[in-house]
């Protein structure tokens, strides 16, 4: 069994800032992570990030996780665990990690949970071809492990990712068959949707995909014309030659762990599903388990370091690393920083949810009632 002060479960960008906030104020900090490599999304993304130039805006998401892994490394009370597989945590605090084979036990003061996203899909007849991706494995294919995932990639999805994805497989010389996107509009910034119009790829929207086809693996997809009810328009539909399928249809908060936790949860749609209600400290309704990052809601990666540090402060704070002046002016300082961020047109959506969350029923979803058989 080890024991240390503060656990952060996710190594991307809210956990590597959350470890390093802490740290830098003395905490003895452990990051864990479930990967080889530290840095969450950011690993797999090759372009130069939008968002707030504050939080590196304009750095390529490799280069910035890089720099946030540095500045982690750099910190004397820190400690990475790669390959370290958060799977449960007991009812007396005990963490159960699987770790390069063998389970490991871990007894932390204060929990940070940065545990990020999953990527959500679409059930249709053939949606269990191989060939059929997600967006975010179609980047680590591509982006990680160099390997193609296809020649002609039908892509589902026109928000930054999908548009994003679809720029990033032109640069790998992959075709990109259409965009298809069911609202009216597209999602994602009007510059990422120009570049991919630019290199000839139709973006269809007001669209849907109905179909994969094939036998053994991907041959094609059938995809048709929706009204605003999401009808399909009679005589619309029509098969588009492809070899892969790649969603890009959202993101959920990945917050199993909280569940296990009895963390309070809402479902919060703009926030992407069910996510922690937690007070201005990151801190959820367990007393010393606090969420950042995409796994407190889907944002972006400035929104997700921001929140990390805030985490991260407040944890070392509880454990009385930070003398409450400081505390009280590098929490203010952080929320405003959040708050502009959040204060733009593209900040709608998540204002939205974070209202909707402060006055939501909320759930604690107890799997086995005491005294039952399990
Ligand atoms: C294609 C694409 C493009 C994007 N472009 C931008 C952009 O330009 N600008 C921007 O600001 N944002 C961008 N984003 C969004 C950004 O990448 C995410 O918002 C951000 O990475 C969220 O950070 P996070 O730390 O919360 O989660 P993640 O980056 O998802 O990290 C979570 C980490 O937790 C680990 N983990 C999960 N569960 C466990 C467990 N049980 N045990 C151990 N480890 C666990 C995972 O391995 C992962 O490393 C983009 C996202 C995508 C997919």
């Amino acid at each position: 069994m080890l024991d240390c002060e503060i656990a952060v479960v996710g190594g991307g960008p809210a956990g590597l800032c959350a470890a390093a906030e802490a740290s830098e104020w003395g905490a003895g900090v452990l990051l864990l992570d479930r990967d080889r490599m530290p840095g969450g999304q950011l690993v797999k993304q090759t372009h130069r990030f939008f968002g707030s130039e504050a939080q590196r805006a304009g750095t390529r998401g490799i280069d910035i996780a890089g720099i946030l892994h540095d500045r982690l490394e750099a910190s004397p009370s820190a400690a990475v665990w790669r390959e370290a597989d958060v799977v449960a945590r007991y009812d007396d605090g005990v963490l159960g990690v699987e770790r390069r084979g063998r389970w490991e036990k871990i007894r932390p003061q204060k929990l940070i949970f940065a545990t990020g996203a999953a990527e959500k899909t679409l059930a249709v007849p053939g949606s269990d071809l191989p060939g059929v991706y997600g967006a975010g494995a179609v980047q680590t294919l591509m982006n990680v492990h160099g390997v193609r995932p296809g020649h002609r990639v039908l892509m589902v999805g026109a928000g930054n990712i999908g548009l994003i994805v679809s720029y990033q497989l032109l640069q790998a010389e992959i075709g990109v068959a259409a965009v298809v996107e069911a609202t009216r509009e597209v999602g994602g910034y009007w510059v990422h949707a120009s570049k991919i119009r630019r290199l000839g790829v139709p973006i269809l929207t007001g669209h849907t995909l109905l179909e994969v086809t094939g036998t053994d693996f991907v041959r094609g997809a059938v995809v048709a014309e929706i009204d605003e009810n999401w009808k399909i328009q009679p005589g619309t539909r029509r098969e588009i030659e492809c070899d892969a399928v790649c969603l890009a249809v959202g993101l959920g908060p990945l917050g199993d762990l909280m569940w296990q936790c009895g963390c309070e949860m809402a479902w919060i749609s703009e926030l992407g599903g069910y996510v922690p209600r937690r007070n201005e400290e990151m801190e959820t309704s367990v007393e010393g388990i606090y969420v950042a990052g995409d796994a407190a809601g889907i944002e972006e990666a400035s929104a997700a370091m921001m929140e990390g540090r805030l985490a991260g402060l407040a944890a070392a704070h509880a454990l009385g690393y930070v003398p409450p002046h400081q505390f009280t002016r590098i929490r203010s300082e952080i929320a405003s920083e959040l708050y502009h961020l959040r204060s733009g047109p593209t900040g709608d959506v998540t204002r939205r949810g974070l209202a909707a969350l402060r006055g939501a029923p909320v759930r604690r979803q107890v799997l086995v009632e005491e005294g039952e058989p399990c």
